[in-house]
């Protein structure tokens, strides 16, 4: 089975990458709802939030923290950011791999559409 996200990973599809290391991966979202929307996502391929396994703790703090990295470095950590992760069709996840949207730059609305 194909994965879009396997294959930005492994070089096999373009993408802006502006973080990476032997764990992680993070490049802009190529339809971007803020001035700022990376993705960040494991090299590990996990479907969903629902398939994390007791040994993917540490890889799960991991990715929140190269996120913290990213909203400083991209300069919207003090004016503000949202992370989101959606699960599962209701939620509009659209690509099964786990990923972490850094939103930010823009006013968020409460409650997320
Ligand atoms: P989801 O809806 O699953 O939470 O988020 C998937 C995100 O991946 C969407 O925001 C979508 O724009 C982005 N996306 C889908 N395909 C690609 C791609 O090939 N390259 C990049 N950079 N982003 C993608
Ligand atoms: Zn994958």
């Amino acid at each position: 089975m194909t994965c879009i996200f396997c294959e930005i990973i492994q070089k096999k599809r373009p993408a802006k990458i502006i973080y990476e290391d032997e764990l992680v991966v993070a490049f802009n979202d190529m339809n971007p709802q803020a001035p700022v929307h990376v993705l960040v996502i494991p090299k590990k391929h996990i479907p969903t939030l629902l398939d994390i396994k007791d040994e993917d703790k540490v890889l799960l703090g991991y990715l929140f923290q190269i996120a913290n990295k990213i909203a400083k470095d991209k300069g919207v950590s003090g004016r503000g950011f949202r992370l989101v992760i959606n699960c599962n069709p209701e939620s509009g996840q659209t690509i099964y791999h786990v990923h972490l949207h850094i939103l930010g730059g823009r006013w968020m609305h409460w409650p997320p559409g």
